[in-house]
């Protein structure tokens, strides 16, 4: 495969996928090398239907194969949501601190601390052909927001067998265990 596409603008997820794919027979495009593209609406009940969305948009609109990831937190005390609404749940609030709080109060509620995150990618070698690569790890919720580093709900997630939230970690040591890398390195085995 000479050509492939990784459909996102997201500048920090290009980075750490270049950061990954070290192949030099693979030239990996992304959204930023094209103007005025349009994102798929996301509609997806899960994370694989919505990367899959995603790299079945880009592979029909460049004609290439395409690659897409779709993630989110899931809280057991909250039915594991926000799951899939993860980005639209922090914005429904009016800080992310408030959100935490939300998340926290029924934490405690519940008495059920266990969360995870989970990332799924979508590679459309051509049409109809969907493979999806997917990247969990557990842990629980802190009663706390803890850390300055990453973003989203990484200061209120503590990963199983870890002490510090995610947000408390540098970039290094989180990207070695998070759900994102391991799918990406699914991906990356498949590939190359
Ligand atoms: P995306 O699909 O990777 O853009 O993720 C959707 C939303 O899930 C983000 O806006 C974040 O709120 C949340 N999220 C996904 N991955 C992470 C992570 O590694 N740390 C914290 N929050 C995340």
């Amino acid at each position: 495969m000479k050509e492939l596409l990784f459909f996102s603008h997201n500048q920090k997820k290009i980075e750490e996928i270049n950061k990954i794919f070290t192949s030099n027979i693979t030239k990996i495009h992304n959204l930023n090398s094209f103007k005025n593209i349009q994102e798929p609406k996301e509609t997806g009940e899960t994370f694989s239907a919505n990367a899959k969305i995603k790299s079945s948009y880009g592979q029909k609109k460049f004609n290439m194969p395409c690659f897409a990831d779709d993630s989110g937190f899931c809280v057991e005390a909250l039915n594991d949501k926000p799951g899939v609404q993860s980005k639209r749940f922090l914005e429904k609030f009016s800080s992310d601190s408030d959100a935490f709080d939300y998340i926290i109060t029924n934490v405690r509620k519940k008495n059920n601390d266990k969360a995870f995150f989970v990332t799924a990618i979508s590679l459309t070698l051509n049409t109809n052909h969907h493979i999806i690569f997917l990247g969990r790890i557990d842990g629980k919720v802190s009663l706390e927001p803890l850390g300055e580093n990453g973003f989203g709900y990484d200061p209120i997630f503590i990963p199983v067998n870890y002490k510090k939230t995610f947000a408390e970690m540098g970039s290094k040591q989180k990207n070695k265990i998070s759900h994102r890398m391991i799918a990406v390195t699914k991906l990356q085995s498949f590939l190359f």
